[in-house]
């Protein structure tokens, strides 16, 4: 393939926020092997915030989940007008793949899944389904020869972020150049992932009296009840902070925390990109599909013959969570502070 036919290339991203940030490696590599294309990413407006100002992308394109018929042609038909050379798909679904088929899209390059193989004209056979998910999405895009040799998926925060996030920390109580750690106790997927609150507020206690922090317990709006019960069992000073930031100011939040300990969700992958020092609390997921990639990260896990599950609420008696205890987990966020 010579690169310099292909000027305009549209990759649609991830829809949750932990898979986009294991897909930077790729798109990284996509930016590489095309440094003249424009590079226009398709994605939903809560995951966009990951990449305002990625270096790597020219044009971030956001938009939301069609809500009716007459959305979806309007943005297919969107494509059609933009009149991209390429486009990647990232998601695997036979949507995804329609859309930029109907929207003229010459070569359409995706995983052969969800019976949409004839819409692609490179259908990619996955190597296998215990790939790591950052690996997987490389291997994607070996396809149109982006590799990279050590791909990076460490991002950084502005500086407009890091101060929006510090202004709002200041607004809970947490003065402004104090150290602090973030707690991410919720998990969108479902209750299966989520460790206990109780044991949350138990390990913020003693690490925060340790090592001289605050703690700041991020999250959504549906998570606030959980962070303020969380904060109502502490005797440490505690910021909820969940609901109250935009994805930007997540990020600043976490960019200045000096830890974070966290169920495996999407605030868990933003924490290990930005190089945070990361407790990771695995149970019904598989850690080596998902778990968090950055330089100083700790995975902390009961096996249990059920694990993983992948299941959204445990059928049975949560065993995989209760088995994880407070110890264990002080344990590994004092072993990675300190090395
Ligand atoms: S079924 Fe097993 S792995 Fe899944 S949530 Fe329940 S205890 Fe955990």
């Amino acid at each position: 393939m010579r690169a310099k036919k292909l000027e305009k290339i549209l990759i649609r991203g991830p829809n949750w926020v932990g898979d986009a940030v294991l897909a930077i490696p790729a798109i990284r590599a996509i930016r590489a092997r095309f440094p003249e294309a424009e590079i226009t990413l398709l994605v939903r407006p809560f995951v966009s915030g990951l990449f305002a100002t990625a270096p790597f992308i020219d044009k971030v394109w956001s938009e939301p989940k069609p809500s009716s018929l007459a959305d979806w042609i309007r943005i297919t038909r969107e494509i059609r007008n933009r009149q991209f050379d390429m486009a990647l798909l990232l998601p695997n679904s036979f949507e995804s793949a329609l859309m930029i088929l109907l929207g003229g899209v010459p070569k359409r390059i995706g995983y052969a899944t969800d019976g949409r193989q004839w819409m692609l004209t490179d259908a990619v056979t996955a190597v296998s389904e215990s790939r790591h998910q950052m690996q997987y999405y490389l291997d994607l895009v070996k396809v149109i020869s982006a590799t990279v040799e050590s791909p990076s998926i460490e991002i950084e925060a502005t500086r407009h972020e890091r101060d929006t996030a510090r202004k709002l920390l200041a607004t809970e109580g947490i003065a402004y150049s104090a150290p602090f750690l973030a707690l991410s106790p919720g998990a969108a997927y479902g209750t299966a992932k989520r460790w206990h609150e109780d044991r949350f507020a138990n390990v913020a206690d003693n690490l925060a009296r340790e090592l001289g922090f605050c703690v700041a317990v991020i999250g959504s709006e549906m998570e606030r009840s959980i962070a303020t019960r969380i904060c109502e069992r502490m005797a440490s000073p505690t910021a909820v902070l969940a609901g109250k930031t935009s994805l930007e100011t997540l990020i600043g939040v976490l960019a200045e925390s000096s830890l974070m300990i966290t169920n495996d969700s999407g605030p868990m992958h933003i924490a290990a990109a930005l190089g945070v020092p990361t407790v990771a609390i695995f149970g019904s997921t598989d850690e080596r599909v998902t778990g968090p990639c950055g330089p100083r990260t700790r995975i902390v896990k009961h096996r249990v013959e059920c694990s993983p599950c992948l299941l959204r609420e445990c059928p049975i008696d949560h065993r995989c969570m209760n088995g994880v205890t407070v110890d264990a987990v002080c344990r590994a966020a004092r072993d990675l502070v300190q090395s």
